[in-house]
């Protein structure tokens, strides 16, 4: 099989999803949501033990050590599940924001009604260790900290690796929010020390929107029982009555699960998280090399851009207008995302889901015949933009 056949274009006509999920889906995995299943019989039962099985598969060595339990919902629920279960009612947060993703975190906290301190880095910035380690120096009262592993909102990938060194010489516990990276990204325990993480099934495994799943220590979910502030979103109480029934508490996203096993094992057959992370920064590399062809720049650095979503800024030419720009793309078959930024204006272009670097090309190709169209002569962006990225030493 080329890869040029292995990801046909999506069916009916569709756009892609160039957005960080939901996103684009294999035929497959549609196809697996045609059938009904009995929340309680056996037969969804072995399906969601065999979708906890390959989830912690992934944490390679000392995946033993963790257990999987998945949350109705999106991705948010699951954050806020995760802290409301495994932080300590007296415990207090340090919550590490450098976007929209951080600062909801950060939010989530006070709906939560537990102590936090917030290090808002603004739109982009990424927390570096030795900060992480002065704060916890200076407050001997965090017991823990909360990371974006890849801040979706401006498409930085953030450096776990030191956070977590950070975090635990000065002994305190890490909780991640690996919701668009797990499954691209490697995020093993043998390498990177964490107490938990969580990721949704519509992102780097390629699902469709409907649950979440928390991964965290068994002894961690021992020790949370009666935490948390909600009922629905009590972690130990899923876990504890999934393992002893091997069912949800509540109604399940039956049809979602049928089609994240499908995924699953594409995912497998494509090699895992390597197979998976290789195929995106293909896609990126591809697709960011044809932009900065056009003369579009990035707002960030290579050294941080992730394989997930990248940031370009919008081009200083008075012709060039995002929503007619997005509606040209969408014409041509791809569906951008805006950017987030709060100093200039940006877009987003996403290179997950189901789509490979010959799909990158034609996107890169449809930015150009857009800019023609729109009669915008260069993609250069202002002079203000490329200040802004200064502000970014590598
Ligand atoms: C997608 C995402 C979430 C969850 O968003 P939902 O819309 O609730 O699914 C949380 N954090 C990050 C970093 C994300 O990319």
């Amino acid at each position: 099989m080329t890869a040029a056949n292995a990801f046909p274009p999506p069916k009916m006509g569709e756009p892609y999803l160039l957005t960080p999920g939901p996103l684009t889906t294999a035929y497959e995995v549609k196809q697996a949501m045609l059938k009904d299943w009995g929340s309680w019989d056996d037969d969804f039962r072995a399906m969601t033990r065999d979708m906890r099985r390959r989830l912690l598969a992934l944490l390679g060595e000392w995946s033993d050590q963790y257990d999987c339990v998945p949350m109705q919902g999106s991705g948010s629920f699951c954050v806020e599940a995760m802290l409301g279960s495994f932080v300590p009612r007296d415990g207090k947060v340090l919550v590490l924001a450098n976007g929209a993703y951080g600062l909801r975190a950060a939010t989530t906290m006070d709906y939560l009604g537990r102590a936090k301190v917030l290090l808002d880095k603004g739109d982009y910035l990424p927390p570096r260790g030795d900060e992480v380690a002065r704060i916890l120096a200076d407050d001997p009262s965090i017991t823990h900290v909360l990371a974006i592993h890849c801040e979706t909102s401006s498409g930085i990938l953030n450096p776990i690796e030191e956070i977590s060194e950070a975090t635990y010489a000065a002994g305190r516990k890490l909780l991640i929010d690996s919701m668009s990276a797990f499954g691209a990204v490697p995020l093993e325990p043998s390498k990177i020390k964490f107490e938990a993480f969580v990721s949704s099934a519509n992102k780097c495994i390629e699902g469709v929107p409907g649950f979440g799943f928390v991964i965290a220590r068994t002894s961690l979910l021992e020790a949370s029982k009666g935490n948390s502030h909600s009922l629905a979103l009590d972690v130990h109480a899923q876990w504890a009555n999934m393992e002893k029934t091997g069912q949800w508490r509540y109604t399940p996203p039956t049809h979602v699960v049928a089609a994240f096993i499908e995924a699953l094992k594409l995912h497998e057959a494509e090699g895992g998280v390597s197979g998976r992370g290789a195929r995106y920064a293909r896609n990126r590399d591809v697709m960011v090399e044809g932009m900065r062809g056009l003369g579009f720049e990035t707002l960030l650095a290579s050294r941080w851009l992730s394989p997930i979503i990248v940031t370009f800024f919008c081009p200083a030419d008075p012709n060039f207008v995002f929503s007619n720009f997005y509606d040209l793309m969408k014409q041509k078959g791809f569906i951008i995302y805006p950017g987030k930024l709060t100093v200039v204006d940006s877009f987003r272009i996403g290179v997950i889901g189901r789509m490979d670097e010959h799909v990158m090309t034609r996107v890169v190709g449809a930015a150009r015949d857009a800019l023609a169209e729109m009669g915008v002569e260069s993609a250069a962006p202002p002079a203000a933009a490329l200040e802004e990225r200064k502000k970014l030493a590598a």
